[in-house]
């Protein structure tokens, strides 16, 4: 009988992996293909939910990763215009600053959210992170330097911090949900 044939491939049920019919679990994600019915049917479930849970910190994260680019391309076209373009007595008058070393900060700084951007796609945790300090920090610096400037923009900055946060602990529970499905990468 074809049970009885145990070089038989079957594929998984959960993650689609071949595996020999004469397997007891799946060498990808541990289902148990020889267990009970509801042995098979609990690890359905808490499978699901991990999904879930990991679609949801991984929506997080992509908001996070946005909320850099949107910081990045702000950041260049303010170190485009006040480095390059505006009038060098006006931004000096203002930012108490050099004009084109100013640019040039805010350029690098650009670059910087940019590439903490592209990082968070594969390193979620550590990209948002530093890039969440990075921004706090600037912040502080600001606010040492002029403590009226807390109030400008604020919604902004606590919008930018909120996504920023999420986007930290959604890239924190996404690796350990990973962990948990057995997934290298996805
Ligand atoms: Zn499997």
């Amino acid at each position: 009988m074809e049970e009885l044939n145990t070089t038989e491939n079957v594929a998984c049920p959960i993650c689609n992996t071949t595996a020999r019919q004469a397997d007891a679990f799946c060498g990808k994600c541990g289902y148990p293909l020889k267990g009970e019915k509801q042995e098979q049917e609990n690890f359905k479930q808490t499978q699901y939910q991990l999904e879930a849970n990991l679609s949801m910190a991984n929506h997080q994260i992509r908001k996070g990763g946005l909320t850099l680019y949107i910081l990045s391309g702000i950041t260049f076209l303010a170190g485009i215009i006040l480095g390059f373009i505006a009038e060098p007595d006006f931004v000096e008058r203002m930012f108490d600053a050099p004009q084109v070393p100013l640019g040039i900060v805010l350029l690098i700084l650009s670059a910087a959210y940019l590439g903490l951007g592209l990082w968070s796609r594969q390193r979620p945790f550590a990209a948002l992170l530093i890039a969440l300090i990075l921004y706090c920090t600037l912040l502080l610096m600001d606010i040492v330097a002029d403590p009226a400037s807390i109030i400008k923009g604020i919604i902004w900055k606590v919008i930018i911090i909120v996504a920023l946060v999420r986007g930290t602990t959604g890239g924190y529970k996404a690796e350990k949900i990973k962990k948990e499905l057995h997934l290298k990468s996805y």
